[in-house]
């Protein structure tokens, strides 16, 4: 007699098969989350303009929630073919910065960046190279190139 191999009120163990990998849901556009409730409302553009013409802008976005700001360029005839969805993502430590080059023309003359404070950017010019550029406060300094801080002409155009 074995009375007591069979304890009672176990619970009975399967191999439970999951039918999908519940970590993978469908990828939705993915909206940049800055804090834990994003208000990203818009704020202002900046114009840019070459001889009192304006020919491109900064749209300006900022969640009222953390205050922290998103920038869009946009050239002004050419429609958006950003492959970003939705806000571009940017670093506690950088500032949204347009760089304005002297070697070139019109379009290609200026460009959304993020600097930090110091060190060097990478920059792709208009034929492709790319070249290092040093930052120093926020701001290029080179021969043939400089910058301006986005936020620092909220509702203004400023002439590069
Ligand atoms: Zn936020």
């Amino acid at each position: 007699m074995s009375e007591s191999d069979a304890p009672s009120g176990k619970p009975q163990s399967f191999t439970r098969k999951t039918l999908s990998n519940s970590d993978e849901k469908p990828k939705a556009p993915e909206i940049y989350k800055c804090c834990e409730n994003p208000q990203i409302t818009y704020l202002a553009p900046v114009n840019i303009n070459i001889d009192e013409r304006t020919i491109g802008s900064v749209d300006v976005w900022r969640c009222a929630a953390c205050m922290k700001p998103f920038c869009e360029e946009k050239t002004l005839g050419i429609d958006s073919i950003s492959d970003i969805v939705g806000m571009p993502r940017i670093e506690d430590n950088e500032k949204w910065a347009v760089i304005v080059s002297k070697l070139q023309k019109g379009k290609d003359k200026w460009k959304l960046v993020k600097l930090k404070e110091t060190g060097m950017i990478k920059f792709e010019t208009a034929d492709e190279k790319l070249i290092d550029l040093k930052i120093q406060d926020y701001k290029i300094v080179d021969d043939y190139h400089s910058s301006f801080l986005v936020l620092d002409h909220i509702h203004t155009a400023v002439e590069i």
